[in-house]
């Protein structure tokens, strides 16, 4: 097959893990026989510092003619001090809104063999392998009024959640097919006890339910639903909720998987306008400016998102899964970036980090030696494990 993607690296770690995605891709497109063009084009402060604006018309022309977008991250702290409207930031919110990107799909899967990474106990978060389903362009990040006014003892600030029917029927429809394929299960997160607009949701989500017979709902407010995370995560499959409650809730189901470098989302909508599915891929995380520029940066969710563009966007599965085969391969190797290395290996005798020289333990048991490796290194190894899958 051909396809077109558009590259937006971004600011931070971005330019360094993108090209480690895009260089996957071509990996694939090289063994499987497909063409795979890609077109770059800067957004957020990349954008700003070229351009004085977050999303340039060109990016939004380029992303707008692609059929799938793969994007690093946006932000940083250079750019910290701009008023709302021109912030890095705002161009996600800008492809969001102007490709109609209205389901963010987040999987939260825990790599057994990381296990030991994450802060919680194995015993709690071994089988984790949930789908949090965002809505991403509704809710308080768009609903007006919103602003900052001046008061005559202050200032008074407003953002308003607001939902529609049509927006909640459109969203439950994509977490109901997702259960589908996954376990059958959904959990609609809301704050129907104190929030009309949850109240609305709650129902609507009832309704769409209706036409769903053979998957299972529950509902959940979000403030339980951030406990039952921590105390049981495998009791949930698809979770689907607001634009805000997802935003928070995806974050937190991140860090049951050990690292937020790991975790990949793909966001599906119809053009705007010009009709046809689209989707934008790209990691949970943000371009972490604290280890930017250092080659310390986990590119295995992005890669990841890759993997999804790879299955939602082109239906080639069979090359989706083996990227992921790759990935696991790599880290059943003993293979880590330094934010999931296991707490044994981070401090060894003396306090020293622990960084084994080979690959595999000498005995054969238990698992391999870690071995820290930086951004490009990981994606050399994955490469190399999808070339041998
Ligand atoms: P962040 O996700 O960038 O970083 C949080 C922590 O996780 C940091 O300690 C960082 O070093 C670490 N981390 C993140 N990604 C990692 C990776 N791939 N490998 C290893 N460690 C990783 O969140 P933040 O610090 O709150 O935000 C930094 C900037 O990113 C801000 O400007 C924020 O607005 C922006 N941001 C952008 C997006 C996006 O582009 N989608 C999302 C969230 C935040």
């Amino acid at each position: 097959m051909k396809a077109r993607i558009a590259v937006l690296p971004g600011d931070g770690i971005g330019p360094e893990i993108v090209p480690q995605a895009v260089q996957i891709l071509e990996a694939v497109a090289a063994q499987y026989g497909h063409t795979f063009e890609f077109h770059a084009a800067d957004v957020g402060g990349a954008a700003i510092d070229k351009t004085g604006g977050p999303l340039p018309e060109e990016t939004l022309k380029l992303a707008k003619e692609s059929d799938a977008i793969l994007l690093g991250a946006v932000g940083g702290t250079n750019w910290d001090g701009l008023v709302y409207e021109v912030r890095p930031e705002r161009a996600l919110l800008g492809l969001r809104e102007r490709l109609g990107l209205y389901a963010n799909l987040r999987p939260a899967k825990l790599y057994p063999i990381l296990a030991d990474a994450s802060t919680l106990k194995p015993e709690v978060i071994t089988g984790t392998d949930l789908l949090v389903v965002r809505e991403l362009t509704g809710g308080i990040y768009f609903g007006k009024p919103k602003g900052i006014k001046k008061t005559a003892d202050g200032e008074r600030g407003v953002n308003t959640e607001v939902y529609t029917t049509a927006e909640i029927v459109r969203i439950a429809k994509v977490a109901f097919e997702s259960a589908r394929k996954r376990r059958k299960k959904v959990t609609s997160v809301d704050k129907a006890n104190v929030l009309e607009s949850s109240a609305l949701w709650r129902r609507v989500v009832l309704d769409v339910a209706k036409g769903y017979p053979d998957v299972e709902l529950e509902h959940l407010y979000v403030d339980n639903c951030a406990m039952q995370l921590i105390r049981n995560p495998r009791q949930f499959d698809v979770l689907v909720t607001t634009n805000l409650f997802g935003d928070i809730l995806s974050d937190e189901a991140a860090m049951l998987t050990g690292s937020i470098g790991m975790l990949p989302s793909a966001s599906l909508g119809s053009r705007v306008g010009a009709g046809g599915p689209v989707g934008l891929y790209e990691p949970i995380h943000g371009s972490a400016p604290d280890i930017a520029g250092r080659d310390l940066a986990n590119p295995i969710g992005t890669i990841a998102s890759a993997a999804m563009m790879l299955s939602y966007s082109f239906n080639l599965d069979k090359e989706a899964a083996a990227v992921e085969r790759g990935i696991v391969r790599v880290l059943e190797q003993g293979y880590r970036t330094k934010d999931i290395r296991s707490p044994r290996a981070k401090v060894g005798a003396g306090g020293a980090p622990r960084v084994p020289v080979a690959p595999s333990n000498a005995t054969g048991d238990g698992p391999p030696p870690e071995i820290i490796v930086g951004t490009k290194e990981m994606g050399r190894l994955i490469r190399q494990a999808l070339t041998k899958a």
